[in-house]
């Protein structure tokens, strides 16, 4: 169709499951058409609907893949866990293929179990993974490199810094992959029991002490403590982990003066962070949410068009 406005970028596969699914032009691509997509230029219109189907809370990124399904002229569908017929018994796979029924031309699946994705047969639409468990959380790592790139700075070279429950998190892992995979250098500081032997190598990161990545560091990703995740024994007490592990006001003050800070949210104010890091000038939080708008149209854009 001539005039027809179409994604610019070309992706090789219509499911997004981790980050090692995209290579770094696919990457680099994407978060081009973001930065367009996040300036107002307009955006390609489907019909249908886009599907949040989550069995796990979430605020931030349940809305921002609505609010980029209506960027690209897309209804919303939205299951659950409580309320839905998965509690009835019903499979992931076979409520894929009723919301595509209903409309859904690709959904965003969060899931609590690992892989969960990776694991379903074709279900005849696009599907994005929105969150499962511990493993990965692609659309939150497309997020932070754009609020990387919209504050001016290159991912290449860079000096990230991953602080907390790096075990249980799968922003950890994400952002691990997809800021190496554009050429910046992961460094990870947390207890041990969040941080075990092993862990930094297996995501290509570097394992440095809390007071040597603040110093060293040109961006700061603060995790959210995964209590839902852990068992007992993790931590001696939340005041203890705020006085070792927690980007404090103070130790905001030893931060090169050029460094931003990151959280993927929801924050424990007081905890892995203090309310006033959350507002400082440095502080990429509400610009990382805004930039997951964007980054989600222009993934979602790009897996429409491939079909
Ligand atoms: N919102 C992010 C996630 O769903 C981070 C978090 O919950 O800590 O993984």
């Amino acid at each position: 169709m001539p005039g027809r406005l179409k994604s610019p970028v070309r992706l090789r596969q219509d499911r997004l499951v981790t980050m090692r699914d995209l290579d770094a032009g696919e990457l680099d691509r994407l978060l081009v058409r973001g930065r367009e997509l996040f300036e107002g230029q307009p955006a390609e219109q489907f019909q249908g609907a886009v599907a949040t189907v989550f069995y796990e809370n979430s605020t931030r990124t349940r809305n921002s893949f609505q609010e980029a399904g209506r960027r690209l002229g897309l209804d919303t569908l939205q299951v659950g866990r409580e309320g839905s017929s998965i509690q009835k018994g019903e499979t992931l796979e076979d409520t894929l293929h009723t919301l595509r029924a209903l409309g859904a031309v690709i959904a965003a699946v969060r899931t609590p179990e690992p892989g969960a994705l990776a694991e379903l047969p074709d279900v005849g639409i696009p599907l994005v993974n929105a969150g499962d468990g511990w493993r990965q959380h692609p659309t939150q790592a497309l997020a932070d490199l754009l609020a990387v790139r919209l504050a001016g700075r290159e991912i290449q070279g860079a000096r990230l810094l991953i602080v907390g429950d790096i075990l249980h998190s799968r922003v950890a892992r994400s952002a691990a992959d997809g800021f190496a995979m554009l050429g910046a250098e992961i460094y990870l500081a947390g207890p041990p029991t969040l941080l075990p032997p092993g862990l930094a190598p297996a995501l290509g990161a570097r394992l440095v002490t809390l007071e040597d990545g603040l110093r060293e560091a040109d961006l700061v990703m603060v995790l959210r403590l995964q209590q839902e995740r852990m068992e007992r024994g993790y931590l001696p007490s939340l005041g203890e982990y705020r006085r070792e592990w927690g980007l404090t006001a103070e130790r905001l003050g030893r931060l090169r003066p050029d460094a931003l800070v990151l959280h993927p949210g929801p924050q424990n104010r007081g905890v892995e962070l203090d309310a006033e890091v959350i507002y400082d000038p440095r502080s990429l939080i509400h610009r990382q949410i805004a930039c997951g708008v964007a980054m989600r149209a222009a993934l979602m854009e790009a897996m429409l068009d491939a079909r």
